[in-house]
């Protein structure tokens, strides 16, 4: 598997830097996950619109599916070709979410481009992945997600707090794309279930034994070093920041 950091930007783009957003690519396949507030601008720096096969969204905050939009007329539209219906892995309810915000009436919604697949645990397939989700803490709906290819594994926090699942979905895993938004100390009166810190992240990954952590979803206001700092005090594994355009081969 190939991943590329699309965007990571935390809760809202940055400056240069879309909000989440991953390409996968497997056996030929492209999958996103996630598709935040700027991902299709800086998506195109990595192949067409046109040449994604799937989608997968951790959760209906617009940092992580508002981009679906953008999708929705860059391939409806195009004027030189007519492309396939997707199918896109979401939190259910995520139909009539986005064609709301599209305004747009049901039926039709957005089937005329996406091909709405409600999450639910155990095993997904998604063309030659093996995709399995585990439901993580935050104030919406939200799955963390696994996804397995040639005995490689990649685990995606989406947006989350400590929890459970997160060992779940990371058990064993190659890499661990693990938030990190929260920054001990400033963060620390927070509600509960909504973000991790970067030392909370490296606990995580610890306890799962993941081989490689990479923290993501650092909103624009955070100390990068900081975060990245608290990981290492938990993580004695190899551990980095996403950047844009950053790639993993797994
Ligand atoms: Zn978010
Ligand atoms: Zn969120």
């Amino acid at each position: 598997m190939k991943v590329t950091v699309v965007g990571c930007s935390g809760s809202f783009p940055g400056p240069g830097n879309a909000a989440s957003c991953y390409l996968l690519e497997a056996g030929g396949f492209r999958v996103l996950l996630d598709l935040g507030n700027g991902a299709v601008g800086a998506l195109q720096e990595y192949c067409t619109v046109g040449d994604i096969d799937a989608v997968l969204i951790t959760h209906l905050h617009p940092d992580h599916c508002m981009d679906l939009l953008s999708l929705y007329v860059a391939r409806t539209y195009d004027p030189r070709r007519g492309y396939p219906v997707i199918p896109v892995h979401a939190p259910a309810g995520a139909a009539t979410h986005l064609a709301r915000a599209y305004g747009r009436a049901e039926p039709p919604g957005l089937t005329g481009c996406f091909d709405f697949v409600d999450w639910s645990e155990g095993r997904h397939e998604v063309g030659p992945l093996s995709v399995s989700v585990a439901p993580m803490a935050h104030p919406v709906p939200a799955w963390g997600i696994r996804v397995e290819h040639a005995g490689r594994t990649l685990a995606y926090s989406g947006d989350t707090g400590p929890c459970d699942g997160l060992l779940e979905i990371a058990h064993d895993a190659d890499l661990a794309l693990f938030e990190s938004s929260f920054e001990q100390g400033r963060d620390d009166a927070a509600p509960p279930d909504l973000h991790l810190t970067g030392g909370e992240a490296g606990e995580y990954a610890s306890r799962a034994g993941v081989r490689r952590l990479v923290l993501t979803h650092l909103p624009p206001w955070n100390d990068p070093d900081l975060s990245l700092a608290a990981a290492r005090t938990a993580y004695s594994g190899p551990v980095e920041l996403a950047r844009p355009g950053s790639t993993y081969e797994l």
